[in-house]
């Protein structure tokens, strides 16, 4: 570069646009790193280069989930305290007993987190499936706050939601199918027992985003309004009304547009007065999950991003319900929401680093001077690139794309050979990588010139699995901001996709955010010897955490636990080491069996030795070597 680059670390925060999706709890500091500020305080700021170098001594190996627990009991705090000044601010007679759903992260010490820091505010657990109300009920231990019991239910899922009611806790069991009632009626009878009831309703009005099957008609769960009725009645006539306490629906995860939620909960509130007027003694009005974040950044109605913050949305709840209820002369309810993503997101990152890089062509220079030996096709894509200029490159990139599809006909047909075919497609890479930097700074670009940058983009490879560790980037193109956690203060001169180490051509992630809109490659710098290169995947801590699996059997990541502390000269500690999976741990899920692998391989290892193929000095090594991979960590180790 002969320009001196005017970058700024203010360039790099709007590059990767990280204070428009870290909701201030991740920034760059003057050194040009990464740092996490997970009290939001400027003095809280802890260098996430800082965390991997202390992993490095311990030798921690990437990749590595690096969790804050300061930012999960932030949001938890944020979440509760925002509800309560918008119900004061509202003059709203209900409170907020908000419910942590584990199905956006079950680990024991996201949940153990939750717990105490939600005791403060009765906040309760949700649970989804009979595993998950196993952990409910031995982790929620606030007789005051909720466990809502949501998903397909079975006999022992009703005679669970018993022993909970049981041990004193306010289980709420919610009816998302009309059949469940009479099961749970049945267990109430056999059992002598009351369980409190919720109802799950399918509202009318539409979904957004990418789960916005999961309101409407046509939605898995829930009750339609003639069914809701018929559980009115069924309740009456068995003399249990007094315990339908919940009203539930929920429209989707991540949802884009905040006109999709006032509509629900406009609907929601109407059915909820309704409902109270047809004589259920309804307490708790709850809006279920959705609240969206913004992954990309943009602030729109895109599906990787929201139009609206936590706290519109909060806003929308108690002030639309308040006014429904005041209008039809109904008392305000309890108010209940599952917000899972936006209370778990962003306490969590994926570390790791850049190994290496794939590039399609080595931009050798070769010379356009003519030579009477080349073959006509060589010829003309040597006066193709002599003649490139800023009013003629998409004329000139059509032409070269010709001329290069004929040189491999030709090449086949034995009319050129190898040596003049390498000429012509070097030439042709040449042209391309000249046009992409005579376009670089213009305001219009073609759509199959933008596309060739994609095309020749870098490949950098990084030591993960997307199937592991960023499961809805592959699934369901879902952007995840990445951002390398040094050099922010140096220009990203290189655009590049990102590969992992599975042997899947679906292991890449090439959708990212940008200032100007999602982007096909990611500006990073380039790679330097002897210095690693790390990048962070962020907001990984709802569903991405929990939600991999082990293609190719790259297994669980090491993980960190984090906590900030004002006395450490680098402003944290790290409180606990999760070792990832061995191989042995993966293998053993797939019904291996680690010590006879070795005694296989031991047996092995004897054969050759007694046929004199090998010394047995050597064999033991072969077989010590052996032993400790399987014992190894499943990711490239020691690069
Ligand atoms: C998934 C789910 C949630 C959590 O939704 P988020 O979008 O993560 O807030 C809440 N309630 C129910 C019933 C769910 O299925």
């Amino acid at each position: 570069m002969s320009e001196i680059s005017k970058w700024s670390i203010e360039e790099a925060i709007h590059t990767y646009q990280i204070d428009r999706w870290s909701e201030g709890y991740f920034s760059v500091n003057a050194k040009g790193e990464l740092v996490a500020r997970p009290t939001k305080e400027e003095s809280s700021n802890i260098s996430l280069s800082d965390i991997t170098n202390e992993m490095k001594k311990e030798g921690i190996q990437f990749p590595a989930a690096i969790r804050f627990h300061d930012i999960l009991r932030s949001q938890v705090r944020t979440l509760n305290e925002t509800f309560q000044s918008t119900i004061t601010e509202a003059n709203f007679k209900g409170q907020y007993f908000g419910v942590f759903p584990i199905k956006v992260n079950q680990l024991r010490e996201v949940i153990e987190e939750v717990v105490d820091i939600g005791k403060d505010y009765n906040y309760g657990l949700e649970a989804g499936s009979k595993a998950e109300l196993l952990a409910v009920l031995a982790y929620n231990e606030n007789p005051n706050s909720l466990t809502v019991l949501n998903g397909y239910k079975d006999l022992d899922y009703m005679q669970l939601a018993a022993l909970g009611t049981q041990l004193g806790k306010n289980c709420v069991v919610v009816i998302e199918k009309l059949s469940e009632i009479y099961l749970l009626l049945d267990v109430m009878k056999s059992m002598n027992i009351e369980i409190k009831i919720g109802v799950r309703s399918k509202l009318g009005s539409k979904g957004s985003g990418k789960w916005a099957e999961s309101a409407g008609e046509g939605a898995k769960f829930g009750l339609s309004i003639c069914e809701i009725l018929d559980l009115l009645e069924i309740l009456k006539k068995e003399e249990k009304i007094h315990l339908l306490e919940l009203f539930h629906f929920h429209i989707g995860s991540q949802i884009p547009d905040i006109r999709t939620i006032k509509e629900n909960i406009t609907e929601a509130s109407r059915i909820y007065t309704d409902l109270i007027k047809l004589g259920a003694p309804i307490k708790f009005f709850d809006a279920g999950g959705g609240v969206g974040l913004n992954y990309d950044g943009s602030r729109s109605n895109c599906p990787s991003s929201t139009n609206y913050t936590l706290k519109d949305y909060i806003g929308d709840v108690v002030y639309i319900l308040r006014d429904i209820c005041d209008d039809a002369k109904v008392e305000h309810p309890n108010i209940v929401t599952e917000t899972g993503r936006a209370v778990c997101a962003h306490h969590s990152c994926v570390v790791t680093n850049v190994f290496g890089n794939v590039e399609l062509t080595n931009n050798k220079e070769i010379d356009t001077v003519p030579d009477s030996t080349d073959h006509l096709i060589l010829k003309n894509i040597k006066l193709l690139l002599k003649d490139l200029n800023n009013s003629n490159y998409q004329d000139i990139y059509n032409d070269a794309c010709i001329l290069k599809d004929e040189a491999i006909s030709a090449y086949k047909l034995g009319i050129i050979d190898l040596k003049q075919r390498s000429k012509i497609e070097t030439l042709f890479w040449n042209i391309n990588h000249r046009i992409i930097s005579m376009t670089e700074n213009q305001k219009y670009v073609p759509a199959e010139i933008k596309k060739l940058k994609y095309t020749l983009a870098s490949k950098y490879l990084c030591n993960f699995s997307v199937f592991q560790s960023a499961p809805d980037s592959w699934a369901i193109n879902q952007i995840l901001p990445i951002v390398p956690l040094r050099r922010l203060d140096e220009e990203p001169t290189k655009p590049t996709t990102l590969a992992d180490i599975t042997c899947d051509s679906d292991g890449k992630i090439s959708s990212f955010l940008g200032a100007e809109g999602n982007r096909s490659t990611l500006p990073l710098h380039e790679l330097r010897k002897d210095e690693q290169y790390i990048i962070g995947l962020f907001l990984t801590g709802a569903y991405q955490d929990i939600m991999g699996d082990m293609h190719n059997l790259f297994g669980r990541l090491n993980e960190v636990h984090v906590y900030s502390d004002k006395d450490d000269p680098q402003g944290f500690y790290i409180e606990e080491v999760i070792h990832g999976h061995s191989a042995a741990d993966v293998l053993g899920i797939m019904q291996y069996t680690p010590e006879m692998m070795c005694v296989k391989i031991k047996s092995q290892i004897d054969k050759q030795i007694k046929e004199g193929k090998i010394k047995p000095r050597v064999g033991v090594a072969l077989n010590d070597f052996y032993e400790a991979n399987i014992h190894g960590y499943t990711y490239l180790e020691n690069l």
